[in-house]
């Protein structure tokens, strides 16, 4: 008999837990990471040659490469990687399947499906190099909330998420589902979130909090993948907006706006909310009240190309195919503008448009419009911890964090394309990925 065997039983017999005694049995796991290249994103340099000490799920210390590791440690040698905290996508959507030409599509789903759907995308997005996602919204509600606590306990394998639980939006606006004749009824765990009054907005957002949200997703304007709905109108007053970011904030948490159209940005950022999701059509005074109120811009500048090549070969309305040309090049040029002007941006890349093994794909497109590498690494790690609140724990290397861990061959801040073979993954002193 083993002795942490013999030890379980000697602890069930006098009354501890036998959790408990296995933990005294085993103790923190001791990995050791030769990193060739180390990128700190708080001082914003490379430094060649380090070693990170890793215990349980925390960095213990990075130390010189030429340090001894610790006496038992497991030694994974990255010397020819550059070694990055895990990378973070703020507008992620784990729930569903691709966006489709059936609009539709989630009623012909059941609550099971959706369920492993988002076990599917959750590991694929993982094993991209993104250890954490905050998700912004699933039609049926609630259904991320599940797959963020089955992350959490160890079931299903997947970044850490933040959850929106479902899209408060009102009667056939852009978070709806549009398409079904007018007197069929959508049951109502796919218009969890509907709200049409800033009573309604309150009373909705203590919903979706009570059923397990982290925060608010509150679609502001029409949206280009939703049918029959303008990208440039707005669909909440500034009023209704505030209802939505006083009561989120009665439980501690934020509101952040799908918004495209000028004015929609405006009315969400002087209402309070904490970012703005797309901000396609964004203008200077949007821009400057943005800056004022330190309000994040989540830009998802990659996937109108996506939807530009997929929509086509699948033959998706002309309507979305047309929004999508509308938007896609006034986006990246306001994210242009917004990057010069200052405004905090964080990465988001509406990663379920796309399949979420592409959810690197951004990052070169935002040093192609403004930014250094250093930038656009940071938008998707500091940054993006910052915004969800969580630099306490995850988005850069240092003792003390949890050990979310990823590396890129090479010198991968030479070209941000690199990021597309993210070779080892390591969350929480975990690792999934491995060269
Ligand atoms: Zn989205």
């Amino acid at each position: 008999m083993c002795l942490a065997r013999l030890r379980l039983l000697l602890a069930c017999a006098v009354g501890v837990p036998a959790h408990a005694a296995a933990q005294v049995a085993s103790p923190p796991q001791v990995t050791a990471i030769r990193a060739g290249r180390l990128v700190d994103v708080q001082r914003g340099e490379v430094r060649r040659d380090q070693l990170i000490v890793v215990r349980g799920d925390r960095i213990e210390a990075i130390q010189p490469g030429a340090t001894r590791p610790p006496v038992g440690a497991r030694v994974v040698d990255l010397s020819r990687y550059t070694v990055l905290p895990g990378l973070i996508d703020c507008h992620a959507h784990l729930i569903g399947d691709l966006t489709d030409t059936d609009a539709l599509l989630p009623l012909q789903r059941s609550g099971a499906q959706e369920a492993f759907s988002g076990v599917r995308n959750a590991r694929s997005t993982l094993l991209a190099g993104f250890t954490t996602v905050r998700d912004v919204g699933t039609y049926r509600a609630l259904v991320d909330a599940a797959l963020r606590d089955a992350i959490a306990d160890g079931t299903v394998i997947g970044p850490r998420m933040a959850v929106a639980g479902a899209y408060v939006t009102v009667t056939s606006g852009g978070g709806e589902l549009i398409g079904a004749a007018q007197d069929v009824t959508i049951p109502f765990e796919y218009r969890f979130g509907v709200a049409n009054t800033a009573d309604e907005v309150r009373e909705r957002v203590r919903a979706i909090l009570n059923g397990g949200a982290d925060f608010i997703k509150l679609i502001a304007t029409g949206a280009v993948l939703t049918q029959g709905t303008l990208p440039g109108a707005s669909e909440y007053t500034e009023e209704q907006i505030r209802a939505a970011v006083e009561q989120a904030a009665e439980y501690g948490t934020y509101v952040t706006a799908h918004a495209h159209g000028a004015e929609g940005i405006k009315r969400a950022v002087r209402a309070g909310v904490r970012s703005i999701e797309h901000g396609s059509l964004i203008d200077d005074e949007a821009i400057a009240l943005m800056k004022e109120k330190g309000t994040w811009l989540v830009a998802d500048i990659y996937n109108g190309d996506y939807i530009a090549t997929a929509g086509r070969e699948h033959g998706w309305p002309e309507e979305i195919m047309r929004k999508n040309d509308e938007t896609t090049e006034t986006q990246r040029a306001g994210f242009r503008k917004a990057l010069a002007a200052g405004v905090k941006i964080a990465y988001g890349t509406d990663s379920g448009v796309y399949p979420h093994r592409f959810a690197a794909r951004q990052l070169p497109y935002m040093v192609r419009h403004g930014m250094t590498p250093m930038q656009a690494i940071r938008s998707a790690t500091l940054s993006a911890a910052e915004l969800m609140g969580w630099e306490d724990r995850v988005g850069s290397l240092a003792a003390g964090k949890l050990a979310d861990i990823i590396a890129v061959p090479g010198d991968a801040l030479g070209d941000l394309k690199n990021f597309e073979n993210v070779a080892f993954v390591m969350k929480g002193g975990v690792v999934h990925k491995a060269p």
